[in-house]
C-alpha cells in the first residue's frame, strides 16, 4: 500500500508532461480537443506507474489516447489542428467527430418527469422507487473518465441537458409521488459541490419532511479522484462533509455513497483507505460498481481482486456494468459472452460477501438487464442468453427471465435477436 503524505490544493494539469515522449503528448493534447479531458494531481501523483503508463490502467482510464478515436476521425482532427484552419472550421470538425460517438444513448431526455405539466429539467425518474437529481453545481468531477457515458454533459457545445439549482420543485414531486423512497445525487460528480453548497440542499430535503423518502444516495467516484474531500487532515472542508453525512443518518435518513471504482489500484493507497473508512465511522454504506472495460479492467482476477478488496475495506459491491455505446467505445467495448464467462469466473472465487453484486447488467432503454446465464438448449442444440430485467420502466416487466439468441460478437442488448414466446419481451419490446 502506498503512503499519501501531501496534497496540494489546487488542480494541476501540467506535471505529468514531463514522462511523456512529445508525439504523445501531441496525441493527448488532440484528442482531448474531441472528448473531455480532466486530471489532478492525486491522480498523476499516486495513480499511475509512469514506468509503464502506456498499459497503466489508470492512464488509460483517465488520459485520451489516439485509439480512442476511429482512425479517419482522428486524421481528420489532426489535419485540421496542423494546417491551423480557423477555430470556427476546427470546432465544426470536431463536433462533427463527436456526433458520431452517439452522444446520447438510451434516451435519457425520455426519463425527464413533469411536476404540475412542467418538465423538471434537472431531474430522471425511470424507475418506480427513485428520481435522480442533477445539482447544477456537480456537474464535472475531480477528472473525467475517458470511458464516461455522459461526456457530452462535460462539452460546452453539446449543450448540458440535464441540472438544477432549485430543490423545492424536486422535493414537491417526491411528495407528490409516494412510491418514491429515494433520491440519487448524480452529475458529473456531486462530491465536487463544496460541503455548504450540499448541506443547503440536504436541509431543504429535511425541511420538506418527507415520510415516503428512506433513502439519500451519492453517485460518486470520489474515492478515486479526490479521497482528500473526506481527510480532515489534509482539507479544511472535510469534516464539514464526513458532518453532513453524520446529519443525513441521525436524521433517520439511509445514506448510500455510490462508489465507482474500476480497477483495485485505485483502493491501494492510504488516501482512499483512511477516506473509506471516516466515511463508514458517519453510519453511510459504500456500495460500489463500475462498467467492465478492455484494455482497463476485462480479467476476472480483476473484479475478484476488487471485490475481495472492497469487502475488506467494509464496502458492498453492488453493480458490474456492461459498458455504453457511446463515446469511445469500441475502444473499451467487451462481446456480452466474454463478459459473462469472466464474470462467473470472477464471482466463484471472491467469497461469500463479494456475492451481493449484481452482475453483469446493462443499462438499456427499457430497463437494466441482467444476463443471468448462457444456457444450452438440448432440444435444439441452440445457446441462448438467459436475461432478466433487474430494474424496467414497467416494475411488472422486472424479474421474469427471459431467452435471446445468443450471439458471440454482440456487444449491446439491442444486437441480440429476440426469441418467440418471450412472456416479458412480448411487453416490453420497442
Ligand atoms: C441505475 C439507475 C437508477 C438506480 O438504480 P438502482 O438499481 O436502484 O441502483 C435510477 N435511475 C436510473 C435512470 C438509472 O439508470
Ligand atoms: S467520474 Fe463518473 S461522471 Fe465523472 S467522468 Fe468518470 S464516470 Fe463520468
Amino acid at each position: 500500500m502506498k503512503m499519501i503524505t501531501y496534497n496540494t490544493k489546487n488542480f494541476r494539469q501540467i506535471e505529468y508532461l514531463k514522462f511523456l515522449p512529445e508525439e504523445t503528448r501531441k496525441e493527448i493534447e488532440l484528442v482531448s480537443r474531441v472528448l473531455p479531458f480532466k486530471t489532478n494531481n492525486y491522480v498523476t501523483d499516486y495513480l499511475i506507474d509512469w514506468e509503464n503508463y502506456a498499459n497503466d490502467p489508470v492512464f488509460i482510464l483517465n488520459f485520451p489516447n489516439r485509439e480512442m478515436l476511429r482512425e479517419d476521425d482522428y486524421q481528420r482532427v489532426k489535419w485540421a489542428w496542423e494546417n491551423r484552419v480557423p477555430e470556427k472550421e476546427f470546432q465544426r470538425v470536431v463536433n462533427k467527430v463527436r456526433l458520431s460517438l452517439n452522444p446520447h444513448p438510451a434516451n435519457q431526455q425520455s426519463n425527464v418527469p413533469k411536476l404540475n405539466g412542467k418538465p423538471l429539467n434537472g431531474v430522471q425518474h425511470k424507475y418506480r422507487d427513485i428520481v435522480l437529481f442533477f445539482p447544477s453545481q456537480g456537474q464535472t468531477c475531480h477528472a473525467h473518465c475517458t470511458f464516461c457515458f455522459r461526456w457530452p454533459q462535460f462539452v460546452k457545445d453539446l449543450d448540458l441537458q440535464f441540472q438544477m439549482r432549485e430543490i423545492d420543485e424536486v422535493t414537491d414531486y417526491i411528495r407528490q409521488n409516494e412510491h418514491v423512497h429515494e433520491i440519487l445525487f448524480t452529475g458529473g460528480d456531486p462530491m465536487i459541490m463544496s460541503p455548504a453548497t450540499i448541506k443547503k440542499y440536504i436541509d431543504q430535503i429535511f425541511k420538506a419532511k418527507l415520510d415516503n423518502l428512506d433513502t439519500i444516495r451519492f453517485g460518486t467516484k470520489s474515492l478515486t479522484y479526490w479521497p482528500f474531500a473526506f481527510l480532515p487532515d489534509f482539507s479544511d472542508e472535510a469534516e464539514d462533509m464526513l458532518n453532513l453525512f453524520r446529519q443525513i443518518v441521525d436524521g433517520g435518513k439511509h445514506l448510500s455513497f455510490m462508489a465507482h471504482f474500476n480497477h483495485p489500484q485505485e483502493m491501494d493507497n492510504s488516501a482512499v483507505q483512511e477516506a473509506i473508512y471516516n466515511i463508514r465511522q458517519t453510519g453511510a454504506e459504500i456500495r460500489t460498481q463500475a462498467p467492465v472495460l478492455r484494455n482497463i479492467n476485462n480479467s476476472s482476477k480483476i473484479w475478484r481482486d476488487m471485490w475481495t478488496q472492497q469487502v475488506k475495506l467494509g464496502m458492498i459491491p453492488y453493480y458490474m456494468f456492461i459498458e455504453r455505446e457511446t463515446g469511445p467505445y469500441y475502444y473499451f467495448s467487451v462481446p456480452l459472452a466474454e463478459i459473462y464467462e469472466m464474470y462467473q469466473h470472477a464471482i466463484k472465487y471472491s467469497g461469500s460477501l463479494g456475492k451481493t453484486v449484481t452482475a453483469p447488467v446493462m443499462s438499456a432503454s427499457q430497463g437494466k438487464v441482467q444476463i443471468m446465464a448462457v444456457v444450452d438448449n438440448p432440444a435444439d442444440g441452440k445457446k441462448y442468453f438467459m436475461m432478466q430485467y433487474v430494474r424496467n420502466r414497467n416494475v411488472e416487466n422486472t424479474y421474469k427471465p427471459f431467452f435471446m439468441e445468443y450471439d458471440e460478437k454482440a456487444t449491446w442488448f439491442d444486437q441480440l435477436k429476440e426469441v418467440e414466446m418471450n412472456p416479458v419481451m412480448a411487453n416490453v419490446s420497442g
